[in-house]
Order: C-alpha cells, then structure tokens, then sequence
C-alpha cells in the first residue's frame, strides 16, 4: 500500500464491499470512483480496489476501496481480503430476497475475520426498481440497527445515494481514527 501513500495524504484508509453475486458491487463502486479514480487489480489474490481521496474537516483521507472481482461466487474470499480494513460496504439486492437472507452469513464472516470497530454501512442497492421490491426499507432498517449497522437504500444505475453510503462510511472511520489517535 505505501506505493500509492505520495500524494500528501494525512490518512489511507481500506475498506471492503461484500455480498452475494450480482447485488451491485461493482457498479456501487465504479460510480463511486468516478473518473478520478483508478482502478487497479492484485491478481495474486484476486481482489480489485479503487482509490478516492476525499477531504473530511481539514484531512485529506485516501480511501483504498476493494472489491471481490466475483470470487464470492465460489465461497473464496478469504482472511486477507479483510486484513486492516476500517469499514465494509455489505450490499443486498431489495429485488433478491435471497440476498437479504445470505447478509446474517456475512456479518458473522465480517465479525470473524474484521477488525472490532469495523465500520458497516448495509445496502439495500436497486432502489430504482421499486415494483420489483421483495426486501421492505423498514425490513433492511431494522436488521442494521438490530447489528449495529448504518443503513442506507441506493442505485447505483440512477446515481442515488451512492456518494452519500461511501461518505457515511469514510466520515465515521475518519471519527473512530481520529479519536483513537487523541
Ligand atoms: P456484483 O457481482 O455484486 O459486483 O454486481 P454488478 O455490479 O456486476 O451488478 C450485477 C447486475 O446488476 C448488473 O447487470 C448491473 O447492471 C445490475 N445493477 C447493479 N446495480 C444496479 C442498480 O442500482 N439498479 C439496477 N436496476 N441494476 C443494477
């Protein structure tokens, strides 16, 4: 990582996307990244990240962004995928009930294998296809706040509140750190 540290940045920050296959992972994070951004890969472990740098008060944050690159597909991700990582992205699909179902098994993997004060934003994501709805808003809500979660429904096809989960995320690691750093 300390490659990409040259920018006068005054923290790096990773965080993770995670959930089932096809949820929108990686149109969350492509919309995210803009054309600021560059996308890059470790084939080595087969993960892709995004970087973005944001400015929170006055601290300029790089935000490293990873994403799985499908291999949850095969039930593959591992340790390392979550090694120093602040914060998670966990994304469903409000049309895939499924999807809602498979977030318990994922919150226990981010428990295991994350860091304590991991930081989670739950996404309900195709918020743009309402008539297809099979996951209520108040459904997702409730299950984030029973966990301890932020909770947010966006589309990353219409552009909707996709800036505003990352930011959630990136604000409260920026809160956390800065506290354990006093
Ligand atoms: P991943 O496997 O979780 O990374 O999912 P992808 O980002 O590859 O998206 C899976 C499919 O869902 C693709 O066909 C996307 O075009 C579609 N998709 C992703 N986000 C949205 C969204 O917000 N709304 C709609 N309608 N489709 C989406």
């Amino acid at each position: 990582m300390a490659d990409s540290f040259d920018d006068g940045c005054d923290y790096l920050f990773k965080a993770v996307l995670i959930g089932d296959s096809a949820v929108g992972k990686s149109n969350l994070l492509s919309r995210f990244a803009r054309d600021e951004f560059r996308l890059d890969s470790k084939p080595t472990i087969g993960v892709e990240f995004a970087y973005r740098n944001i400015k929170v008060g006055d601290k300029l944050i790089k935000a490293q962004i990873w994403d799985t690159a499908g291999q949850e597909r095969f039930r593959a991700i591992t340790s390392s995928y979550y090694r120093g990582a602040l914060g998670a992205l966990l994304v469903f699909d409000i049309t895939r009930r499924a999807t809602f179902g498979s977030l318990k098994k994922w919150i226990m993997e981010l428990r295991e294998f994350g860091d304590s004060d991991m930081v989670i934003v739950l996404v309900g994501n195709k918020s743009d296809l309402g008539n297809n709805r099979e996951v209520g808003e108040e459904e997702g809500r409730s299950l984030a706040e029973k966990e301890g979660l932020c909770f947010m429904e966006t589309s990353a096809l219409e552009n909707l509140n996709v800036e505003e989960a990352f930011m959630q995320m990136i604000t409260k690691i920026h809160e956390i750190t800065s506290q354990k750093s006093l």
